[in-house]
């Protein structure tokens, strides 16, 4: 999960309040939430319209632009009407609060924790505890979901470690360093997928050089 910002403006179709996954809806939200779901930060599952906090019949909830947000199926399903971080709120930092451990084998766990200094902060121990759910599954059928999403996870994931080595390995080639690193760039942009995970580890393993590309 990365912070984002919501630049759009609320679709009219929305003041009608019948419908709140209207054609303007989901285009608006696909351009805020960068095409992917906020939850997993990927695309791999069907598009959901998630309503943030939970509308429970509340109309005004329920079609307000605000709490509308672009999520998958899987996530969706998982988070039902769990109270989690806010990624479009600048004050919740959703990249600092959690750490994203990335995996190199199929059958290893994902493993999402709390930044010690957030330990006691209960909406990150819920996001914490969905992310876990979400990424290696808490039922028999979600474990299925989770493992096909792990196996688009480490496609992802090995791409852009082998980035990463060959950035180490051609270290002192300038003109095959720039071109890695623009590739590089790509994957830690807030448009890429996963990108919480790709930018831990270069925060974990301190190339302050390519810092400069979170954005
Ligand atoms: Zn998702």
């Amino acid at each position: 999960m990365i912070n984002i910002t919501r630049k759009e403006k609320a679709p009219d179709c929305l003041k009608k309040q019948t419908n709140y996954n209207c054609e303007d809806v989901l285009e608006k939200l696909e351009k805020d939430f960068l095409g992917k779901c906020y939850i997993c930060e990927t695309n791999q599952f069907s598009t959901n319209v998630e309503h943030f906090k939970a509308h429970k019949g509340n109309k005004k909830l329920k079609f307000d632009w605000e709490n509308l947000y672009l999520a998958c199926n899987h996530c969706n399903n998982i988070k039902l009407t769990t109270d989690i971080l806010d990624c479009t709120n600048p004050k919740q930092n959703v990249e600092e609060q959690i750490i994203y451990n990335s995996i190199s084998e199929i059958k290893e766990k994902i493993k999402i924790k709390v930044n010690e200094l957030y330990k006691n902060d209960k909406l990150t121990l819920q996001t914490v505890d969905i992310l876990n759910k979400v990424y290696n599954g808490h039922t028999k059928i979600k474990e299925i979901d989770a493992n096909n999403l792990k196996i688009y996870f480490l496609e992802e994931m090995l791409y852009f470690q082998g980035l990463m080595l060959k950035y180490n390995k051609e270290k002192f080639n300038e003109k095959k360093l720039s071109k890695i690193e623009s590739k590089i760039e790509d994957e830690l942009h807030k448009g890429s997928k996963l990108t919480a995970f790709k930018r831990q580890i270069i925060k974990k393993y301190n190339y302050k050089k390519l810092q400069k590309y979170f954005d």
